[in-house]
């Protein structure tokens, strides 16, 4: 391969080799062009003229076949199988035998390789195997750019080396410039072949003890919290033990490959296979095996699983992450993550948010496009990435990435600034939470109490059920941080989009409207009954705060309501400390209870409004689907006559309202909650910064007279009237 000779040389050399070692009349080389064309790169035995420009389609011929299962396809008379398409441009009506094997990289088919006879005979097993290993080879040696020049290349998709921008959705907030870590680990191509099939066998059967002794070890829950949710764990068990894996990993090394390519080859023909099911099911196993794979790469690695080796500006890149995945690696040194599939609501979002990594999900086919050690951009505010990003794509990140510390600087001064409008309505600061790690931006963004605990996280991102024990030393730990700041703890918010791996559910047609948060709380009276204890035990002597979210009638609150007596009655005939005051609040989320406030907010010490559930409700659109994302405006005056009635009526009745939806941390939307008369807002810490300096430039009762009117026009969206009006008063937004 180092004669300096042509690609085309090189290439025309290799067909010819594999021929011969094949004892074959024609071998040849396929390779897929991005318009998914397989085109015809190499050949020993076909016309030779037919190079680069028989092209088939993935639909067409046995080529095509082979592609598109990602499987070998092996025929002893190849004319007569139905997908045979006849090329007379190749000359290929003479050979009767057929085998074909896909080039794969990363579970994708890249091309084909295919040997021929004439006569009609049957490849054997070992041939077979011997072709997909050389398919291997061939797949690492043209990737890495060894074996096809850079031009032929061009509408290829095998190393990828432009510039790409992809767009996903954001799970984290931020913006960050790094380099991709690649969470599953790749095989290099010069450590494909071994010198030593006996001992490289006795190194696989080692790792693969090695492997199931820590998944043992991890499955006795020896690892507490950082291992893998259960659910997994039992899966890997079962595929670490299982003989068909263990044999062909074996096999693979008895052929001639190190440990690692056996690895590799074994879970390429596995996601080949599964990536074809449509299945969910399946396609969740395969995720398993993928992992299981992973973890015995790192073991042959000699590395441990915890803490890997990650450069100072690291962003990782998987397809998914599990709630373990993320503490393998260095916090300090992990400045993004790209994921490929994922959503806001699992777990690895959900720690990303907490540690303040931008994490942007859902990037198609992200894995296929990037190498390890590409420069990234993770863009968290426009759920975007670019890949190897041109100059001034990069520049422009800087450049926001400075303003970005430039308003953060700007907004640290303001830590301490009482929140209060210029004629001099104070506005409480409060922000939402939901992990141990969240406490401490308490103090970084000046916040003045925790408005919404969810405590749902905590059940998210642990392997198991968090038991009596486990939720009574968070809330503990969450009050002891938050010291005098008072704490609004909500109690679980489960079902929906937030499905715990480890709790039986059944599927529901309409999850947002199905069996969730409070309905599940009172159909299953001894979760919520524990929970509630925990936080009686964690408050002992402290002011306690719970409320409870979609409440739909005012029975639902009282039965609830009922459950925290029942427990400090409990805890009161055993002589434990009792909260120092207990304050019991309800969640407004579901618009049925906007037409009972008048039987509803005299029982209640406080209500929130969950304006995220409440549009969703209100206008009967998934907020968990982009396309219904930019449909409706919160600002609007239906919502807006909404929220008012809710403000009206509790300061009617002399109820403290706050509103805890994610608008109450974006400036115009909180600029109009305090037109509209609310005083206590609770958002992502992020926000907090910018709705203060917000309040601090604006007169409140001159911009309430200005929303009033604007309720009653006949507008579907006021968002250009409020801004308009915010820029008339000069408001900082
Ligand atoms: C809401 O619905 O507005 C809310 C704050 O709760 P969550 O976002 O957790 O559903
Ligand atoms: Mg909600």
């Amino acid at each position: 391969m180092a004669d300096g000779s042509s690609a085309q040389a090189r290439l025309d050399g290799v067909v010819a080799i594999i021929a011969g070692s094949m004892v074959a009349e024609v071998c040849s080389i396929y390779l897929r062009r991005t318009s998914d064309e397989l085109e015809l790169f190499a050949t020993e035995g076909l016309n030779r003229d037919a190079v680069h420009n028989t092209r088939l389609r993935l639909t067409e011929g046995l080529v095509g076949e082979v592609a598109r299962s990602g499987q070998p396809l092996n025929l002893n008379d190849a004319p007569s199988h139905p997908s045979f398409s006849y090329r007379p441009e190749t000359g290929e009506d003479p050979y009767n035998s057929f085998l074909g094997v896909p080039l794969l990289r990363g579970g994708r088919t890249i091309g084909v390789l295919v040997v021929q006879n004439m006569a009609l005979r049957q490849y054997q097993d070992e041939e077979v195997e011997d072709l997909q290993i050389i398919a291997m080879v061939l797949a690492e040696m043209v990737t890495a750019g060894d074996l096809v020049g850079g031009a032929e290349l061009k509408d290829i998709e095998l190393a990828p080396q432009k510039p790409e921008r992809l767009k996903g959705s954001s799970f984290a907030d931020g913006i960050a410039i790094g380099v991709v870590i690649l969470h599953e680990v790749a095989v290099t191509p010069d450590h494909l072949l071994s010198d030593d099939a006996v001992a490289e066998e006795a190194r696989m059967l080692k790792g693969i003890g090695d492997l199931r002794d820590q998944i043992d070890e991890m499955f006795e829950g020896q690892h507490g919290l950082s291992g893998p949710t259960f659910d997994v764990l039992e899966t890997y068990r079962m595929f670490a033990h299982d003989r068909g894996w263990t044999r062909n990993l074996v096999e693979a090394v008895r052929s001639g490959l190190t440990a690692e390519a056996a690895v590799e080859r074994v879970r390429n023909e596995q996601r080949a296979r599964l990536n074809s099911a449509r299945d969910a099911y399946m396609r969740e196993r395969l995720h398993d095996l993928e992992d299981l794979g992973n973890r015995l790469l790192r073991v042959l690695a000699g590395k441990n699983t915890i803490a890997r080796e990650i450069p100072e500006n690291a962003i990782l890149v998987a397809r998914d992450l599990g709630p373990a995945d993320l503490l393998e690696y260095d916090r300090k040194r992990l400045k993004g993550i790209l994921l490929e599939e994922g959503s806001a609501a699992n777990h690895a979002a959900i720690v990303a948010r907490a540690l303040q990594i931008p994490c942007v999900g859902r990037l198609d086919r992200l894995r296929d496009k990037v190498n390890q050690g590409d420069v990234v951009v993770v863009d968290g505010e426009t759920g975007e990435s670019y890949l190897r990003p041109r100059q001034d794509v990069l520049e422009a990140a800087n450049a926001r990435i400075d303003m970005r510390a430039a308003r953060r600087a700007e907004f640290d001064k303001l830590k301490d600034v009482q929140a209060a409008t210029r004629d001099g309505h104070r506005i409480s600061m409060l922000m939402n939470a939901g992990l141990e790690f969240d406490l401490e931006l308490m103090s970084e963004t000046g916040a003045e109490g925790i408005g919404l605990f969810r405590t749902e996280f905590q059940f998210m991102v642990s392997e198991d059920l968090p038991r009596l024990k486990r939720q009574t030393e968070l809330y503990t730990r969450v009050l002891d941080l938050a010291g005098d700041k008072p704490v609004t703890f909500r109690t679980l918010d489960l079902g929906g989009d937030k499905i715990l791996p480890y709790m039986e559910t059944e599927r529901e047609e309409n999850p947002a409207l199905g069996w969730r948060a409070i309905r599940m709380g009172l159909d299953r009276p001894a979760l919520l009954r524990m929970q509630v204890r925990a936080l009686i035990t964690a408050a002992a002597g402290r002011e306690l705060r719970i409320m409870f979210p979609m409440v739909a009638s005012v029975d639902e609150f009282r039965q609830a309501r009922e459950y925290v007596d029942v427990e400090c009655a409990w805890a009161k005939r055993r002589g434990r400390p009792l909260p120092s005051v207990l304050r019991v609040g309800v969640m407004i989320e579901c618009p049925s209870l906007l037409f009972h406030l008048d039987a509803l907010l005299p029982m209640v010490d406080f209500a929130s409004v969950g304006t995220n559930d409440l549009t969703q409700y209100l206008f009967a659109a998934d907020r968990t689907n982009p396309r219904m994302s930019d449909r409706y405006d919160i600002l609007s005056p239906p919502m807006l006559r909404a929220l008012s009635m809710i403000q009206k009526a509790a300061d009617d009745s002399g109820t403290p309202v706050s509103v805890c939806g994610e608008i109450a941390g974006k400036p115009l939307e909180a600029f109009v909650l305090i037109a509209l008369g609310f005083n206590r807002l609770s958002m992502p810490p992020a926000g907090i910064g910018q709705v203060k300096r917000m309040i601090l430039s604006l007169d409140r009762e001159t911009a309430s007279k200005a929303i009033q009117k604007m309720m009653n026009t006949s507008y579907g969206s006021l968002r250009s009237e409020v801004l308009a009006l915010a820029r008339k008063l000069n408001v900082r937004l």
